[in-house]
């Protein structure tokens, strides 16, 4: 299995990447070392949006559960996406790297609307462009807001970066013989229910052939790594 290494990828946070130890909020150190991380690719000439989730804030379906209208909650956790959004682009640019927000939602005072054409025109110039508030409709995830924007954009690839080295067959903290799968199709993903991304997200990929590949972000420089073409974590394909 060869990788080719990518020059226009959309890499997805989740929320919770950016609070650490914490769990909750965000966590200046964390969202320092990946905006240095970022910054080494984008200086190799690598186009990168990103897409990052609300966890670490707020979740509309937790919200629901506990008796919160669905479609209100969901609001608030696009809202949660944009404060992350905002984070990251402020360090960002403070490692040097050029960065535009776009936002599902309109708020013009604090982030461009989504639009694009402008969205590749600013990646052709070398900037970042963050993609805040999800897709703009409640009952959706992030994860589907990135396979959504991927696919507009033109990326090559979804790079989902999360806390553990790829997909394994079970919960390796849980089960000693969990083995994890260098390779999958969207179709195993789909059919034996493994946590790669919500199926909405899954089979907005299977149905534009874009291939996702899952990673551990906690480690430094896997970011390049995984752009580059280095075999790590997991990928899903056709
Ligand atoms: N959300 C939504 N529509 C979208 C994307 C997100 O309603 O298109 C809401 C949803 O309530 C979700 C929250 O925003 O729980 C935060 O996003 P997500 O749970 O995907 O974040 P992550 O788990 O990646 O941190």
């Amino acid at each position: 299995m060869s990788r080719p290494s990518f020059t226009r990828v959309l890499l997805k946070l989740s929320g919770e990447s950016l609070a650490g130890a914490q769990g909750y909020g965000i966590n200046p150190q964390i969202i320092t070392t990946i905006a240095q991380e970022i910054r080494e690719v984008v200086d190799l000439g690598v186009q990168l949006a990103l897409v990052i989730g609300g966890g670490n804030i707020f979740r509309g379906l937790a919200a629901s559960s506990k008796g919160m209208d669905r479609a209100s909650a969901d609001y608030m956790g696009m809202l949660a996406t944009m404060i992350n959004s905002l984070a990251m682009q402020d360090a960002l640019e403070k490692a040097g790297v050029p960065t535009r927000v776009q936002s599902a939602i309109a708020m013009q005072e604090v982030a461009e609307p989504y639009i694009r054409r402008r969205a590749m025109r600013h990646l052709e110039k070398g900037r970042v462009v963050i993609f805040g508030a999800g897709t703009g409709n409640p009952y959706f995830t992030t994860d589907t807001a990135a396979s959504l924007r991927a696919m507009e954009i033109n990326a090559q690839v979804i790079l989902k970066g999360t806390k553990v080295d790829g997909v394994y067959s079970a919960d390796p903290k849980k089960d000693p013989a969990a083995v994890k799968f260098p390779e999958l199709t969207y179709i195993d993903v789909l059919n034996r229910g493994l946590q790669v991304m919500d199926a909405t997200a899954t089979s907005l990929c299977m149905d534009n052939k874009l291939p996702i590949i899952i990673f551990d972000l906690t480690t430094e420089g896997n970011i390049k790594k995984v752009i580059t073409g280095e075999e790590i974590g997991t990928i899903v394909q056709g």
